[in-house]
């Protein structure tokens, strides 16, 4: 049985499954994953996410939307190996996650960049952290490269405060790319960005993952960004967050060179996601769960 079957729950046909395209090979493999904390202070336990069973295809972009709290960040760090499941499992490359690794990286909401370390030096972090078997004067070519192409070349030396948000969030996806991983794992990387810095760099991101076949599993509040970035957009529900419905995105890429927020289908893909992300909101709002 291929791990997408596995994935099915019983005979009813699962939603958090797109119909698989030919030759597609899943990468990222969950489960039933139920995964949650210890709330040592009130000695209960508090269930984030609840029985995700979701199959991310190599090259994939998936896009995770939810109110805030649902478990989105949960779910990536689980991925990331980050947080460990309560039941039910996850895998990279039919592997169980049991903790970080060069194949996924990540960039988060508030950049996480060492205050004290230089851009380039930040951006040269997972080279220390992790050993890659690359020699001096390949870590050097990549930090440059990676500089490069995240438009920082002649900053190398400026500290975090000495760059805008939009500058700082640039180093932190440069820092996660510079180890050319498998997987990128962002979380509302853009959150923090003005909006047309933000523009750009989503179609920045899309040509990058073209060119190199990552697979991408990415956050946002934004459903004009899920939509313009992902082949599948996860709607995830109030806590425990649940896959309340996996909405296909069939739109032409590159999305940004085109006018993709001018076809129909656009506006009814974002009328789709907007009902039931605001149902989901509205219940956080009432408190009704
Ligand atoms: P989202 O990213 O969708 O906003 P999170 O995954 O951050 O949601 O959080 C899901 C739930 O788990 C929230 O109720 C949050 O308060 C709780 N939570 C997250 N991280 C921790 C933690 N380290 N310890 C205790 N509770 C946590
Ligand atoms: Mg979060």
């Amino acid at each position: 049985m291929s791990p997408v079957e596995t994935g099915r729950r019983g005979a009813a046909p699962d939603p958090s499954f797109a119909p698989e395209p030919a030759g597609a090979v899943p990468v990222i493999v969950s489960r039933d994953l139920t995964v949650g904390y210890k709330l040592h202070r009130e000695r209960k336990r508090l269930t984030a996410l609840r029985d995700i069973s979701l199959s991310v295809n190599a090259g994939e972009f998936v896009v995770l939307v939810g109110p805030s709290g649902c478990g989105k960040t949960t779910f990536i760090n689980a991925i990331a190996g980050l947080v460990q499941p309560w039941e039910g499992s996850i895998e990279v490359n039919g592997r169980p996650v049991t903790g970080p690794g060069p194949d996924r990286a990540m960039v988060f909401q508030d950049y996480a960049l060492m205050p004290w370390r230089t851009v380039e030096s930040n951006i040269r972090m997972p080279f220390e952290l992790q050993k890659l078997g690359l020699s001096k004067q390949e870590i050097d070519a990549r930090v440059r490269r990676y500089i490069d192409l995240v438009d920082l070349t002649g900053f190398e030396k400026s500290f975090p405060y000495e760059l805008s948000g939009g500058m700082k969030q640039r180093v932190g996806i440069a820092r996660a790319l510079v180890s050319e991983p498998d997987i990128l794992l962002a979380d509302e990387p853009f959150a923090a960005i003005d909006a047309m810095t933000r523009e750009a760099m989503q179609g920045e991101l899309e040509r990058f993952v073209a060119k190199t076949g990552q697979t991408v599993v990415f956050i946002t509040h934004s459903i004009d960004e899920a939509i313009t970035l992902g082949d599948r957009v996860v709607v995830i529900s109030y806590r425990p967050g649940q896959i309340k419905e996996v909405v296909d995105v069939n739109l032409p890429r590159p999305r940004f060179d085109y006018d993709v927020k001018s076809l129909p289908e656009y506006s009814e893909l974002r009328d789709h996601i907007w009902r039931l992300v605001k149902d989901e909101a509205l219940q956080t709002a009432h408190g009704a769960k």
